[in-house]
């Protein structure tokens, strides 16, 4: 693993709406599959969520393998 010190971080912004499938998408910048539905969060770490009326409206996660901060915007209940 390696240990380089973040001098910047990257952030990116992702909408949910436009993804097909699981909601899995890349890193888009070291292109990790960072999947929402992976709980064990190597790939990712939850940093910051917003919830609005009782649903989750707005989910910023940084990326566990480049540090990217990518915020998730268009959340649906189905
Ligand atoms: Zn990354």
């Amino acid at each position: 693993m390696m240990m380089k010190k973040p001098e910047k971080v990257s952030s990116y912004k992702i909408d949910l709406v436009a993804l097909e499938g699981n909601g899995s998408f890349p890193c888009p910048k070291c292109g990790t599959t960072i999947s929402p539905e992976d709980e064990t969060e190597e790939n990712y770490k939850v940093i910051y969520t917003k919830v609005a009326n009782n649903e989750l409206a707005e989910l910023v996660i940084a990326c566990g393998k480049c540090g990217s901060k990518i915020k998730l915007t268009g959340f649906q209940q189905v």
